[in-house]
């Protein structure tokens, strides 16, 4: 019933939710998603046209040089480490034969990639079902009671993929990053137009 109200919601919000990073390849999503980390799709979308015009192809970004990473990446944080996973993930792919593995174990091998990386990647490319727990969905799904707010991201993961069915995680959780981005923001969300006040936890600090 709960789980019902939150998806109605999450469907008159977002019928048809889409990833807001801007990508033309597979490496270029993978890439994208791993400068996302503790930044921006904005920032992102400012940053990888640059970068990809700028080294277009695999072989060039692989052989680029670091500092000229860093500078071109530098509004999206941790440009140090971000850079060298760049190349890094340029190299592998290019020596996966030019595509990006669709295999979670290798994947993991990659510098930069985790578990949410790899949700996001598989579910948008691929349209694998996967849910991606970022800040956002954890975020939500404490609010709403999906999750307990002790739980680590791979407890919320598990209890989102139980709650809801295998066919929409990846749109549920694109409308949850959506939703955490646009209304129910981590500090201030906007709670009077939102009809899951009655089962929000977070209800009695905002009212
Ligand atoms: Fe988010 Fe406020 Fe709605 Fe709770 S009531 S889900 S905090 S927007």
């Amino acid at each position: 019933m709960k789980t019902s109200r939150i998806e109605e919601y999450l469907d008159s919000l977002f019928p048809n939710p889409t990833c807001e990073l801007i990508y033309h390849t597979d490496y270029e999503l993978l890439i994208a998603v791993v400068l996302s980390a503790q930044s921006t799709d904005k920032r992102v979308n400012q940053v990888t046209p640059i970068l990809f015009s700028r080294y277009p192809t695999l072989y060039d970004l692989s052989n680029a040089n670091l500092e000229d990473i860093e500078e071109i990446i530098r509004p999206v944080g941790s440009f140090h480490k971000k850079a060298y996973y760049v190349r890094e993930i340029a190299a592998l792919v290019a020596s996966h034969r030019g595509m990006v593995p669709r295999d979670r174990e290798v994947l993991m091998k990659f510098p930069g990639v985790g578990r949410k990386t790899i949700n996001v990647f598989l579910s948008e490319y691929y349209q694998e079902p996967a849910i991606a727990v970022d800040t956002h969905v954890e975020r939500i799904s404490k609010r709403l009671g999906l999750a307990r707010p002790k739980d680590d991201v791979l407890t919320v993961e598990k209890k989102l993929m139980k709650a809801f069915p295998k066919e929409v995680w990846g749109k549920r959780h694109l409308q949850m990053v959506l939703f955490g981005r646009y209304h129910c923001k981590a500090i201030k969300p906007e709670c009077g137009p939102c009809p899951l006040k009655d089962i929000c936890h977070e209800k009695k600090k905002n009212f």
